[in-house]
């Protein structure tokens, strides 16, 4: 099963909050860790590791940044639109970006914090409305472009470079990403 999952190799560009940083991996005596620094996204695989494909620490740093961005961003937005939420949910979806359930749960694809933020405060400000206005009406539109007044525009940009950032990065099975641990920064 490990070996259908296809690698990523070094150099690769890995987009993060709408910036490009570059692949690189080590193998080092070192704990087994991904971290951001000076334009590289850095993997390091401990030596006696076995063959991990790359996907797995690069999808669990992900989810870890999406979780930690998103939930400071929607207290951010949540405040300003006076809306209250229940919970945050950082999930996997195939081809969705977010949604808003009746339990006022909000979900996220971990895949948007690879788009630069203010389509992201987009992304967060459309589902919020959605907690007022369980619809694509015009009064929601209307909400939506009150905190976001360019929306059109990051809209555009989910229809035209949304789908690029599935293709990365593509979902693998959970039991997977929980069979390695790596520390995250
Ligand atoms: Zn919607």
């Amino acid at each position: 099963m490990i070996k259908a999952i296809r690698q990523l190799p070094d150099g690769h560009p890995m987009p993060y909050l709408g910036q490009e940083y570059t692949l690189k991996t080590t193998t080092s005596m070192k704990k087994p860790q991904v971290k951001i620094d000076t334009g590289c996204l850095t993997i390091n695989f401990y030596q006696s590791h076995p063959q991990i494909p790359v996907q797995i620490p690069l999808i669990k740093w992900y989810r870890v940044q999406a979780k930690k961005y998103i939930t400071c961003r929607i207290a951010f937005w949540a405040e300003k639109m006076q809306l209250k939420y229940n919970k945050i949910f950082i999930k996997d979806q195939e081809s969705r970006w977010g949604s808003c359930s009746t339990l006022n749960n909000l979900n996220f694809n971990w895949r948007i914090v690879m788009a630069p933020p203010p389509v992201i405060d987009y992304l967060l400000i459309h589902e919020l409305a959605h907690l007022k206005e369980m619809n694509h009406s015009a009064r929601f539109w209307s909400l939506v472009s009150t905190y976001d007044p360019n929306y059109t525009e990051h809209q555009k940009w989910l229809n035209d470079k949304g789908k690029d950032l599935f293709v990365i990065l593509p979902k693998i099975p959970v039991a997977l990403l929980n069979s390695v641990h790596f520390y995250m920064d």
